[in-house]
């Protein structure tokens, strides 16, 4: 967005963050905002939006733990701008994420590229770039996401059941392994 105004925050997000916040997960945004390195706005708005963000979700209990911004422009050839993984990594380092155990959601393919990229998981919402790419474009990703869903909020039932299951799975493979040390 080009300007503060622009910003409406679903009515669902916040409590869709707050679950995340409190199932133990770091959330982290990372953007890519070129728009910024064409001049169309000042790189201060950036941080602007993500403050207002901030304060938003806050007055719901929600809380994003990291923002993570490219201002560059795709010819700049940076690290950063998403599909590559430099925000990825630097959130993985300064935030003790494991990218192979994480989720990227998003709404436009380098999204998802980017899941790949990193060795993380996706999930490709309809909101906002989504519907549009998704019906002209997702015959040709080369990498498919995990789960195609409506939302932000319908990402975050898709995470916490599939974390659930996960977990019921470790557990099982540890009382298999403790059942086979007690028989020996
Ligand atoms: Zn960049």
């Amino acid at each position: 967005m080009n300007h503060i105004t622009r910003l409406h925050i679903y009515p669902f997000t916040p409590a869709a963050i707050r679950r995340l916040n409190d199932a133990g997960f770091p959330v982290i945004v990372v953007t890519n905002q070129s728009g910024a390195g064409r001049g169309f706005f000042p790189e201060s708005l950036i941080g602007e939006v993500h403050d207002r963000i901030r304060q938003d979700l806050a007055v719901s209990g929600a809380r994003i733990d990291a923002f993570y911004a490219c201002p560059h422009r795709a010819e700049d050839g940076c690290e950063c701008r998403k599909p590559c993984t430099g925000m990825l990594q630097r959130a993985a380092r300064e935030h003790a994420v494991a990218l192979a155990g994480s989720w990227v959601v998003g709404d436009r393919q380098a999204d998802v590229d980017l899941a790949h990229n990193a060795g993380a998981r996706s999930i490709f919402v309809l909101t906002g770039y989504g519907r549009g790419e998704y019906e002209w474009h997702s015959r040709n990703w080369p990498h498919p996401p995990e789960f195609v869903v409506e939302n932000l909020a319908a990402a975050v039932d898709r995470i916490l059941e599939r974390e659930s299951a996960d977990a019921a799975e470790r557990d099982a493979a540890h009382r298999a392994t403790m059942t086979r040390g007690g028989a020996r």
